[in-house]
């Protein structure tokens, strides 16, 4: 099977997995918990909200699924990186998708005009430092719940809130870091708490031997940039005339390892390198 298909396939797994009618992976952690095999959706148990939790203690004090939930995303994120978002993850995937309908030069390549990094780290700290204040952001700028409002706005009759924080984040995830963004992941790049966890856990799990990364052969390498060009995280750079990989916000997609010439770049673990 391509590598075009295997990425589909695997966005509709999470598909399967995540989103209501099927929310597979709610309802399996709610029945090893409870017993009941019950109806279940993205809100039943968010990433979000446990990770804003993350720090304040009261991550402690949720019910067992919702620690089983964030534990479970954490692990696999410690031995394998930040799949979750490169693989399965749809609503991240569909603007994605979405930003290939317009031409590139319309598009802005926001590692042109300032750090992604900082920005991205700088969210995350104030999405976990909030609830010390009292005041929470799970669920005011939800992309997850945006996904779920357009592929089961007609299964669920959802009632469509038109709140000011909904609007703003259909503009910023859709609009200006969707389809007016180069690769289409500007909300994955700075808005995203759930993303920019796990790489904050991919940067330091990755440089440990037993786990899964990205690999570049600094031998094959040409320079060529097909990777860089290609990243829909702009994650990879070319520094004198070779690539480099940033392990704070590549999401281990394999785009650059499909479109690099040279088979420089695989998905590997530190102890498989000669
Ligand atoms: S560097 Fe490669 S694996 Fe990482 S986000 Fe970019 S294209 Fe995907
Ligand atoms: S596509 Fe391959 S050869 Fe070209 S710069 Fe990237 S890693 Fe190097």
């Amino acid at each position: 099977m391509g590598f075009k298909y295997q990425r589909l396939l695997g966005y509709f797994l999470g598909f399967i997995l995540f989103y209501a009618p099927f929310a597979l992976f709610q309802k399996i952690i709610f029945f090893a918990f409870t017993g009941k095999w019950q109806q279940l959706t993205i809100h039943s148990l968010c990433f979000r909200i446990q990770t804003e939790h993350l720090l304040d203690g009261k991550l402690l004090l949720m019910s067992l699924p919702f620690i089983a939930c964030i534990v479970i995303l954490l692990i696999v994120t410690l031995f394998f990186g930040p799949v979750f978002c490169g693989r399965l993850c749809p609503a991240g995937a569909f603007t994605e998708y979405l930003s290939k309908v317009i031409p590139s030069r319309l598009q802005i390549s926001w590692r042109t005009y300032t750090e992604i990094v900082p920005f991205r780290y700088g969210m995350l700290a104030g999405f976990v430092i909030l609830p010390f204040f009292d005041s929470l952001l799970a669920c005011a700028y939800c992309n997850f719940f945006l996904f779920d409002l357009f592929v089961n706005y007609f299964v669920f009759g959802y009632f469509i809130s038109l709140s000011s924080s909904m609007i703003l984040t259909l503009f910023l995830w859709a609009g200006l870091f969707g389809i007016f963004t180069k690769g289409g992941r500007g909300f994955c790049n700075f808005l995203c708490p759930v993303g920019a966890v796990q790489n904050l856990l991919y940067s330091f799990s990755s440089r440990l031997p037993f786990v899964y990364r990205l690999i570049i052969d600094r031998q094959k390498c040409i320079g060529c940039k097909s990777c860089s060009l290609a990243c829909p995280m702009e994650a990879m750079v070319i520094e004198e005339r070779k690539a480099v990989n940033c392990v704070h916000n590549c999401i281990l997609c394999g785009v650059c390892i499909s479109k690099c010439p040279e088979k420089a770049i695989r998905y590997g673990r530190k102890d498989d390198e000669e």
